[in-house]
């Protein structure tokens, strides 16, 4: 089993649009942590089979692939940056279309398989705050704080809409669908499907603004740090 040992780890999971980057940008930021994305690991990897036009569905298309996909993270002032075989993709792999096909390389178990040593690894010797929908299931079960984030499907679609305002084709009807259909493929997958940890804290976000869940996490994380 994943030990963290004195490493302070905290996971947060939750379905798409529950605000888990936003909050964990902030903690990490204000906790001085690791901000660890592996949602945009599986975007990355969407994204790269998509250049190489391989078929996202395949297990046997993209194991060469997953050999060599070199995946960092850089943090910036402004935003952090995501690389993907050295080519900045920060903003390429948040199109509705990887959204889509994100989703469905995850679902693959050559994909996860792969990404699994990385996003450990990449918590290895540093306090982190992990962002995922497995982390405190399967990537860090021995976490020392773990939180689910949630909140309805109508705000959580608000809020993703907002995110893509700059994207003239999308509206709250598709969003809404393309969301319950991404949870809908999340939760009912094989290998590490969505889940809250039996040990994680449910937050749920619909009526609360970002500051005060980062407020209520900020405080247990100091509860539990004395
Ligand atoms: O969190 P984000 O929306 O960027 O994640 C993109 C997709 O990657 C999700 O829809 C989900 O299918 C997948 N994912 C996953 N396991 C994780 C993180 C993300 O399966 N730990």
């Amino acid at each position: 089993m994943q030990k963290s040992n004195n490493n302070f780890i905290i996971t947060i999971d939750g379905p798409s649009g529950a605000g888990k980057s936003t909050v964990s940008k902030k903690i990490a930021a204000r906790l001085n942590l690791s901000y660890i994305d592996t949602g945009a690991m599986y975007r990355c990897v969407a994204w790269a089979a998509q250049k190489a036009g391989l078929d996202v569905t395949s297990e046997s298309a993209l194991p060469a692939l997953l050999q060599n996909i070199k995946i960092r993270f850089l943090a910036a002032a402004e935003k952090n940056l995501v690389f993907c075989n050295e080519e900045e993709v920060t903003d390429l792999i948040r199109s509705p279309e990887i959204d889509r096909l994100a989703s469905a390389v995850s679902s693959l178990s050559c994909v996860r398989d792969a990404l699994l040593p990385l996003q450990r690894a990449a918590a290895q010797n540093n306090p982190a705050i992990i962002d995922g929908r497995d982390a405190g299931t399967v990537i860090f079960p021995d976490a020392e704080l773990k939180i689910y984030l949630d909140a309805d499907l109508n705000t959580r679609a608000k809020r993703r809409l907002e995110d893509q305002k700059q994207n003239s084709d999308v509206d709250l009807k598709s969003v809404t669908a393309a969301i319950a259909s991404r949870d809908q493929a999340d939760s009912s997958r094989a290998q590490a499907p969505l889940l809250k940890a039996e040990d994680a804290i449910l937050i749920d976000s619909t009526n609360h603004d970002i500051e005060s869940v980062c407020q209520r996490i900020i405080d247990l994380y100091e509860s539990l740090k004395k």
